[in-house]
């Protein structure tokens, strides 16, 4: 019917659905650009952006920012797919279905200290699309590196001849205080190696990434926070970080 408001809750009784916005503090409110690159499902709409139209604009973006030879753009399943799509219509190069996700192996099955790899059982280069091709890959964001290493040494073993790797989200830089999983920039590959190492890193023939200017693309006139890329936080940053507040807050309840 309508978006929950940020700091609005909504109270569903028998005498209706009331809403209270009441025990929040009045700020401006700002978007998180990370919902239209990866966090939200494709089919939905945020503040009446579609999100598989930004991921879209992201890849048209990327192909004209880094535009590369090639002969197939493939995409990272789910949220790499739709940039993946925008790339290959702007770039004229042909879409194809290059990696699948694996449904039939659940974590279940898995010992906690295996030696598997983790991305071998979540995804499988499909050989006959990738062998003796030129491969544009796309991914939504690239963290610590490892994963987007193995995905391309994936491809590699399948018999890709060669894999551009284009992200379309800019070099994540600063850690986020609000929400998402990484607290340190200690963990953040690009906060420590250039472009050109992390392509050699990750055992990508380029790589290239989607310029933060750009960012006001995915969600055209709407007021985003983009801090993970630029280190603008639209709050005052926390001295501590959300594992002290997590850890206190867990000793608090243990008393
Ligand atoms: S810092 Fe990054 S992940 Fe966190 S709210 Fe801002 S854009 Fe989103």
């Amino acid at each position: 019917m309508r978006d929950v408001e940020p700091g609005e809750m909504l109270i569903f009784s028998k005498d209706g659905v009331k809403s209270n916005k009441n025990h929040c503090q009045k700020q401006e409110q700002k978007l998180c650009v990370f919902e239209y690159i990866y966090f939200a499902r494709p089919d939905s709409s945020i503040e009446g952006v579609s999100v598989h139209e930004a991921r879209m604009r992201a890849g048209k973006v990327l192909a004209k920012a880094h535009p590369v030879e090639a002969d197939i753009v493939i995409g990272v399943p789910d949220s790499g797919l739709d940039a993946a799509l925008g790339y290959s219509q702007e770039a004229q190069i042909p879409y194809e279905i290059g990696l699948i996700k694996n449904k039939y192996v659940g974590r279940t099955f898995i010992a906690p200290n295996n030696r598997l790899d983790q991305v071998k059982i979540k995804l499988s280069a499909v050989e006959d699309v990738v062998k003796g091709k030129r491969v544009v890959l796309i991914d939504d964001s690239i963290v610590r590196g490892t994963t987007s290493g193995r995905i391309v040494r994936l491809l590699r073993d399948a018999g890709a001849k060669e894999v551009h790797m284009r992200v379309s989200a800019p070099p994540f830089l600063f850690p986020c205080y609000y929400g998402t999983d990484i607290d340190s920039q200690e963990n953040l590959i690009a906060c420590h190696h250039s472009i050109p190492e992390i392509a050699s890193m990750i055992g990508a023939d380029s790589l290239g990434f989607l310029p933060v200017e750009n960012l006001e693309d995915l969600a055209p006139g709407k007021s985003i926070c983009k801090a993970c890329f630029d280190g603008k936080y639209p709050t005052s940053i926390p001295k501590d970080t959300r594992k002290d507040r997590f850890e206190r807050r867990l000793s608090e309840i243990k008393k």
